[in-house]
């Protein structure tokens, strides 16, 4: 199998080239070069981002005979100039062989081996064997890790002619496309491990700056890690002192003070609540009893700019004082609660709907709905009291 450019020298940034094919798609032109700067992706990383005579390249894939082919917005011809977007590629190689140092990490300190890797746009993850990663291993992992980090340990590609060389070695994995032939690619990091891979790499250790993991997720096969590694780290720090400088003008306390005055403020809206239900609670009763403690017959009443709550609060409390008159309460938005003994608040509430169209339903004595939000109090007012089915009063 040949190597592509970019598998051999991992600081070729751009190159000038010449276009061997360039076909029209569906979706734009495809382009093959006579050699190509980019990597396709595969293995959990993705594809290069970069341009070609200066467009961006859309999409990288492998082609059927092992080249990268390109896909473009305008067909391109003779020799072009391929860059590849650096800024891109060097995270993608911070992520992927920060990836490899958690991994062969995880396996030589704590034994957990590596089913999977995915490196994703904002967070990546390995995914686990173990079903539970103690908090403690954890953080050993992470100590261990950055450790090698700061160590400047070489990273290096090497070949293995054969798989019987590749078993030599003491590589890793020996995951391998069937019927693979030819010099097999290995990553080296040096004295820590050695694996196959298709991918960029940084060219020491050093280079990832660091990693920080971001938490778990079970799965069925075991536990996702995630992790941020290089100048995804930095651009979260710097997102996080930026969320901490908004919460201290909003706070206005320092950042070590925010908990605390979150805390605080949870309690006091707490209290506020129970306050303010306890008030709730009492002015319904005193409404409840001056709707249905004296009088006989239905009582209604139009209670605009109260919620649903509130109303059944009312009628709760009328029930209490008078079980057997029938209640209708109107509320903000036209919430309507009829309440009181069957069958007259059945029959009560269906008569508000012939006369109103309004939606709603009920049973037992206890039934809702929502009519028109525009009508006046007194409209309504009139319409409950016009409403309530005389020959069962
Ligand atoms: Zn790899």
């Amino acid at each position: 199998m040949a190597f592509l450019p970019c598998q051999v020298d991992p600081d070729l940034r751009s190159l000038a080239t010449s276009v061997v094919d360039c076909r029209e798609g569906p979706d734009g032109w495809w382009v093959v070069l006579d050699r190509s700067p980019f990597h396709p992706g595969g293995g959990g990383q993705p594809p290069d981002r970069g341009w070609i005579d200066g467009q961006p390249v859309r999409e990288v894939r492998l082609g059927e005979d092992g080249m990268p082919v390109h896909r473009l917005d305008h067909p391109v011809a003779g020799t072009v100039r391929a860059e590849v977007d650096w800024e891109w590629r060097t995270d993608v190689s911070q992520q992927h062989s920060a990836q490899h140092l958690i991994t062969a990490t995880a396996l030589s300190l704590l034994g957990w081996n590596t089913v999977a890797f995915h490196l994703g746009p904002d967070r990546s993850d390995v995914e686990l064997e173990p079903r539970d990663l103690p908090p403690e291993d954890l953080r050993r992992l992470w100590q261990e890790v950055n450790a090698r980090i700061r160590e400047a340990r070489p990273v290096r590609i090497l070949q293995a002619a054969s798989r019987e060389e590749m078993t030599a070695l003491q590589v890793r994995s020996r995951r391998l496309p069937r019927g693979l032939e030819g010099p097999i690619r290995l990553v080296e990091i040096e004295g820590v491990d050695r694996n196959t891979c298709g991918g960029t790499h940084v060219r020491n250790t050093a280079e990832i700056q660091g990693i920080h993991f971001l938490g778990t997720e079970r799965i069925a096969r075991g536990t996702r890690l995630f992790f941020l590694a290089g100048g995804r780290l930095f651009r979260e720090i710097d997102r996080a002192l930026d969320r901490d400088r908004r919460l201290t003008a909003l706070l206005t306390c320092g950042r070590e003070e925010h908990e605390e005055a979150i805390k605080r403020l949870r309690e006091q809206q707490d209290a506020l609540e129970r306050d303010f239900r306890e008030t709730r609670r009492r002015l319904a009763a005193a409404v409840a009893q001056e709707l249905v403690a004296s009088g006989e017959g239905p009582a209604c009443r139009c209670i605009l700019g109260d919620g649903m709550e509130f109303l059944r609060e009312v009628v709760e409390a009328a029930r209490r004082v008078r079980e057997d008159r029938p209640v209708a309460l109107v509320g903000a938005g036209g919430t309507l609660l009829v309440a009181g003994p069957d069958p007259v608040a059945r029959r009560w509430f269906q008569e508000i709907q012939r006369q109103t169209g309004l939606r709603g339903g009920g049973r037992q004595g206890f039934y809702q709905g929502r009519g028109d939000p525009d009508r006046s109090p007194a409209e309504w007012q009139r319409l409950l009291e016009a409403s309530f089915p005389e020959s069962s009063s």
